[in-house]
């Protein structure tokens, strides 16, 4: 191929990085759920968001029975009355039946750590019903964890319901051709205004997607180069995954509507259940197992995207102490002099977070904005 004037001109231009958080989503202003005080969640405050969308949605009957089920457990595990109701959607019990997501203990995390450790780690307790059922008796599988994801995708869609994002169209209008971005986010707002301004296609994802389904059937994923690329190292709404057959799809169709009916059914390849056929929706102690597909693949070429840019952009990621990943990949990424050669802007509202990041890297040039305006207002 032939190299041509634009190209050396880009390989002399200071190649730019974004990396999103949960506070970048935090940005959108211009949701039409009408759901008082229902903001973007973050890791503190999602079962309260989610409670005010739980009150405030229809529901698939196969959705509230799964939610039922976490909700039950949510109560066994946070010391609260076990409750006898069924069918809870829509009654006047609902409310007092979810108080429990209103809980200050209860963090995103926290409740998937929890989990987990019962599914994985713990022989879990068998219930009190009071007799000995022998032993081949069987305890059902836990859906607690498969009902968090669906939570998890509810809550961010009802939260995001409306026109793309104005301020994410103007950050996808400050990239040119090979910047790159990071998401920690499931969300599409990056998506979307990337998509508004032309800058991505199915490439970008770097996930190799055997098909795109737009709800009335399946295409092959577009061939055409992405001149952004954006990588969500812990999933997106729209991916589906099956284990069964390891293969991946992109969901076009997943639009933010009121009526939510994108449970997934079964793997449109293979034909095998929901037990496989699964959204790419990966919290952060799970992405901690970084053996999952597709994110596998993603984590292994990420540094290299990386090592290139030469200006890095942080908005709303805060750095928490848990995650050593994405510290071990900006080491990984510049090694000896090019940490001091690489320019940090922090685009946060928290100063501190500022400071633990200037603290933490040897870099000469870190720049600290407090919102993602005052950012957008000064390139
Ligand atoms: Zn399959």
């Amino acid at each position: 191929m032939l190299i041509g004037s634009s190209n050396l001109l880009r390989a002399f231009k200071r190649q730019k990085l974004l990396i999103l958080g949960a506070g970048c989503s935090r940005n959108y202003s211009q949701g039409t759920s009408n759901i008082t005080g229902l903001e973007s969640p973050l890791d503190s405050n999602f079962f309260k968001m989610a409670k005010k969308v739980l009150l405030n949605s229809r529901l698939e009957s196969d959705l509230a029975i799964l939610i039922e089920g976490l909700v039950h457990n949510l109560h066994r595990l946070y010391g609260y009355e076990a409750f006898e109701i069924k069918n809870w959607i829509n009654t006047s019990d609902a409310s007092r039946f979810l108080e429990v997501l209103e809980d200050d203990r209860l963090s995103l995390e926290k409740v998937m750590t929890q989990l987990i450790f019962e599914n994985e780690i713990f022989q879990r307790m068998p219930p009190f019903d009071g007799y000995y059922q022998g032993e081949n008796r069987t305890i059902d599988v836990d859906s607690s964890p498969k009902a968090l994801i669906e939570l998890i995708a509810l809550t961010i869609s009802k939260a995001l319901e409306g026109p793309v994002c104005s301020e994410h169209i103007r950050l996808a209008n400050s990239l040119s051709q090979g910047d790159v971005v990071i998401s920690f986010n499931y969300d599409l707002l990056m998506d979307n205004a990337l998509r508004e301004t032309k800058k991505l296609t199915d490439c970008g994802y770097l996930v190799p997607f055997r098909s795109v389904l737009d709800g009335q059937g399946s295409r092959r994923m577009e061939d055409t180069p992405s001149d952004i690329t954006l990588i969500k190292l812990h999933g997106s709404l729209n991916w589906l995954h099956c284990s069964f057959c390891d293969t991946n799809f992109l969901n076009r169709s997943e639009k933010i509507s009121l009526q939510y009916a994108t449970l997934p059914r079964s793997c449109p390849y293979c034909g095998e259940s929901n037990v496989y056929f699964q959204r790419v929706i990966i919290p952060p102690l799970l992405a901690k197992n970084y053996s999952l597909s597709p994110l596998k693949y993603l984590w292994s070429r990420v540094n290299r995207y990386v090592a290139k840019a030469r200006e890095i952009v942080i908005i709303g990621y805060s750095f928490p102490s848990t995650d050593f990943a994405t510290e071990a990949l900006l080491r990984d990424s510049f090694p000896w002099e090019f940490q001091r050669q690489t320019r940090f802007v922090i685009v946060n509202t928290q100063k501190e977070v500022f400071d633990r990041f200037k603290k933490t890297f040897n870099s000469s040039e870190v720049i600290w904005k407090s919102s993602l305006k005052e950012y957008l207002d000064t390139i």
